[in-house]
């Protein structure tokens, strides 16, 4: 079990606008019984109860137990106070294969893991269909959140289930894609109940077969040769990308406000 305690935390590094605001409580959560434990902790004796491993790297704070931010990659959120409330900074580790049918592959990728990595780590393994969504920032956790999507392809596609702890009780569950309701940079998630989970990991759903989906007119037009591979789409995506958005390292961002209009029929 690891993780670590921080008061009064800066979270200027850990969000894209590079928001100057302090976390009275941050825990850096570096496995999922860390998670337990100190969820646990929160909710049985309050902030003030939180012990790092290392007790020199907290001291101790009067804090009741509000519903804790969880701050992944920081790029989508937009930091407007300081935070009294806890703030857990995902950071668990781990991707490995759960199942394989025939060209069907699925694989559990814990929520801290970086999203961009993930998808090129899928493509050297040979498992198809992360390849659109290349270069968006952010951590996996946060993926079915708002069912990130780009160039014709939503992370909601490739999600067969989401492991998840409930804040307040612990309760751990296992939500199956129609259950976590996706819909355009929606799921169940963003919703009043859905704020109340942690995701914990989540099931990818791939394919060892690549299909490209070309469907954005940039990419069909940019992709139109014999013989194209997933990375060549991944490798585009991510030049298009960054010809269009700044590095939101080297200018606070993030990305676009906007959704696309939904237009019906
Ligand atoms: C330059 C740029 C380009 C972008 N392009 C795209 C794009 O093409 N498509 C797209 O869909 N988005 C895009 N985004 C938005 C952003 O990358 C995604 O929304 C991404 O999934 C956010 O991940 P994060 O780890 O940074 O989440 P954070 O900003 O840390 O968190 C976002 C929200 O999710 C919640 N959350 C995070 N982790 C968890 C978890 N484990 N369990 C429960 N809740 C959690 C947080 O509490 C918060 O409410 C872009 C952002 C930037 C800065």
């Amino acid at each position: 079990m690891s993780y670590s305690v921080q008061h009064n935390l800066q979270l200027r590094p850990f969000n894209t606008f590079g928001i100057r605001a302090t976390a009275h409580l941050a825990c850096t959560l570096d496995d999922e019984a860390a998670v337990d434990e100190v969820l646990g902790l929160l909710r049985e004796k309050g902030a003030a109860e939180v012990r790092a491993p290392h007790p020199h790297e907290i001291t101790p704070n009067e804090q009741p137990f509000p519903r804790p931010l969880i701050l992944s990659g920081g790029s989508n959120l937009l930091l407007a106070r300081d935070l009294d409330e806890p703030v857990l900074l995902m950071r668990t580790r781990g991707r490995h294969v759960v199942e394989q049918q025939g060209d069907t592959v699925w694989l559990d990728v814990a929520a801290g893991e970086v999203w961009h990595d993930t998808v090129r780590w899928t493509l050297q393994q040979g498992y198809y269909g992360l390849e659109n969504l290349a270069l968006i920032p952010g951590r996996v956790g946060a993926a079915p959140w708002q069912n990130i999507g780009a160039y014709g392809v939503e992370a909601g596609e490739r999600i067969d289930s989401v492991a998840a702890i409930h804040l307040q009780t612990g309760e751990r569950r296992r939500f199956t894609a129609a259950e976590c309701a996706f819909g355009y940079r929606q799921s169940f998630f963003k919703t009043p109940a859905g704020r109340d989970w942690l995701i914990l990991s989540v099931r990818l759903r791939l394919s060892r077969t690549f299909v490209p989906r070309l469907d954005y007119a940039e990419l069909r037009t940019a992709l139109a040769m014999p013989g194209l591979t997933a990375v060549q789409v991944a490798d585009t995506v991510e030049a298009i990308r960054r010809s269009k958005l700044p590095d939101p390292a080297v200018l606070g961002n993030a990305g676009s406000f906007f959704h696309n209009p939904v237009v019906d029929g």
